[in-house]
């Protein structure tokens, strides 16, 4: 731990830190604990300021930060000029200089965009366009003979792409976990299962939760798909969220040998469109949709949406079809009427929100977080001196890097490392016991999962899943599997 900094508490339940008394509330509330939130989070743990990181679910990164397409983008077609592009720019090399430190696993494999007809072909020199709009000028159209050197596997009648060398895989859980690690271990306080449901702004704040009152100086709204609804407990109407769907699809880790590059599509008026893309898990991503909906919860997939992104994924690699499917998944962006980031100062509020962080929030947190601590600062409050952020070094659930089954001296040192729970993913007892033991600890056995990859393998959990609910009900943790 840093000197002279204590460690923030993380809690699940049992009532809130008093904060009735003057001059004990927190100086800020940062309200959702998504990529967004955390990020935001540790930002302002570098100030000498008590701050709150609470969180409706039972674990950080449990809304739309746990669904998406894992993908550091470069923002080479974001709309130049626009508040997105400036963050996911510089968001992409904070994001890539914080996963070197802290280990979060990215692969910089590049990307291609690759045009199916004449007229997506006659696209791609726009795109590069775009792209030197947004600072990108390594781009390049390829033909198709190189396309297919490349990319061997592509169905028949790509006609060429434009090369984008920088996108990168990440891994989305590790980088959520990393800032929320980061942010208490640095003397941030984590409320848990915490959902605010009133506000009463004032001076002090009072924002209602079930387990009691919570006074704050300034409140930041992190809520991502319930944005608009908490920028209504302050009384503001600026947008609303509309959440749209996207259904994915996981091939096994057999697919990988399939694809080079994340294989992009050239983009629509819905968005990024149908992907392939390999994970950092060794697996291979197939979508996602882009379905505009009205129920905020509907993160179920659907037999339409699932038989759409296999007929689109059989024309860009047919031999994935033949692959082993190892899960589906759907996440909901949360998009709003207008096409840029939401994020706004309201000084005579003391209050900020970082809403409509639609596709690319992943890769923008940094930058929306650093964004976000400005937006405070130009509202009055005071951050004082910067200091240094605890260290955090993170598991690795990359496959490109050493994973501990493989760490002879490792597992020599503890053999616990030695020993494989999930075999799927190779998945040791050391790793789930060190993960059951964290900063911040799962809530639940999928959190368990997001942190080692335990139960994520081809088989869901079939073989292993008694023993490492075992070591979860062994560990303490009385709260139900979510
Ligand atoms: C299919 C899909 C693919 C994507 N692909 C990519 C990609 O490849 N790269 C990329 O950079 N981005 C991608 N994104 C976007 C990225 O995932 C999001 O922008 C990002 O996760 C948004 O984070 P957030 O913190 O704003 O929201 P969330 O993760 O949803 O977090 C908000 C949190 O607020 C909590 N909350 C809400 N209301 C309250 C309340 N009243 N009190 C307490 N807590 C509350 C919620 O429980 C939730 O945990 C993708 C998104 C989707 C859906």
């Amino acid at each position: 731990m840093t000197a002279g900094r204590r460690r923030g508490a993380v809690t699940r339940a049992g009532a809130l830190p008093d904060t009735s008394a003057p001059g004990a509330e927190y100086d800020v509330v940062v309200v959702g604990a998504g990529v967004v939130g955390c990020a935001v989070a540790r930002e302002l743990a570098r100030r000498p300021l008590r701050i709150a990181l609470v969180e409706a679910s039972g674990d950080v990164g449990e809304g739309t930060s746990k669904a998406n397409t894992a993908i550091l983008h470069t923002g080479f077609d974001a709309v130049p000029g626009s508040l997105e592009a400036r963050l996911v720019r510089d968001g992409q090399r904070l994001l890539a200089d914080y996963a070197r430190e802290t280990g979060i696993p990215v692969e910089p494999l590049g990307a291609v965009l690759v045009a199916w007809d004449e007229e997506q072909l006659a696209a791609l020199p726009r795109l590069a366009e775009k792209a030197r709009r947004n600072g990108h000028r390594t781009t390049r159209v390829l033909g198709a003979g190189e396309l297919r050197a490349r990319e061997p596997h592509l169905g028949p009648g790509a006609l060429g792409a434009l090369e984008v060398p920088g996108e990168s895989i990440i891994c989305p859980w590790t980088t959520t976990l990393a800032y929320a690690t980061q942010a208490v271990r640095s003397g941030v306080d984590l409320h848990l299962d915490c959902r605010v449901e009133k506000a009463d702004p004032g001076a002090p704040h009072r924002l209602i939760t079930p387990r009691g009152v919570l006074r704050a100086r300034y409140v930041v709204n992190a809520c991502g798909l319930y944005a608009d609804r908490f920028d209504a407990l302050f009384g503001r109407r600026d947008f609303t969220v509309t959440p749209r769907r996207g259904q994915l699809i996981v091939f096994d880790t057999f697919a990988r040998s399939l694809v080079r590059h994340i294989l992009l599509p050239v983009p629509g008026v819905l968005g990024k469109g149908v992907l392939v893309t390999p994970t950092v898990y060794g697996n291979v991503l197939l979508g996602p949709t882009a379905e505009d909906l009205d129920d905020r919860t509907a993160t179920g997939s659907t037999a339409e949406g699932l038989a759409a992104l296999r007929a689109q994924g059989g024309r860009i690699l047919p031999a994935l079809l033949d692959e082993e499917v190892t899960a589906v998944y759907a996440g909901l962006r949360s998009a709003t009427e207008y096409d840029d980031y939401m994020c706004a100062a309201h000084p005579a509020l003391r209050y900020v929100t970082a809403g409509g962080i639609r596709s690319t929030g992943l890769t923008a947190s940094p930058a929306i977080a650093a964004h976000v601590v400005e937006l405070l600062a130009d509202s009055g409050l005071v951050l004082g001196a910067e200091r240094p952020l605890a260290p955090v070094r993170m598991p690795n659930l990359g496959e490109a890097f050493p994973r501990p089954y493989r760490d002879a001296e490792l597992i020599a040192r503890d053999p616990e490392f030695g020993t494989i729970v999930c075999h799927c993913e190779r998945v040791t007892r050391g790793e789930i016991r060190d993960a059951l033991a964290s900063t911040v600890p799962p809530g639940s056995l999928d959190g368990l999962r997001r942190r080692t990859r335990a139960r994520a393998g081809r088989c869901q959990g079939f073989f292993c899943g008694a023993t490492v609910r075992a070591m979860f009900e062994e560990a303490g943790h009385p709260w139900p599997e979510r």
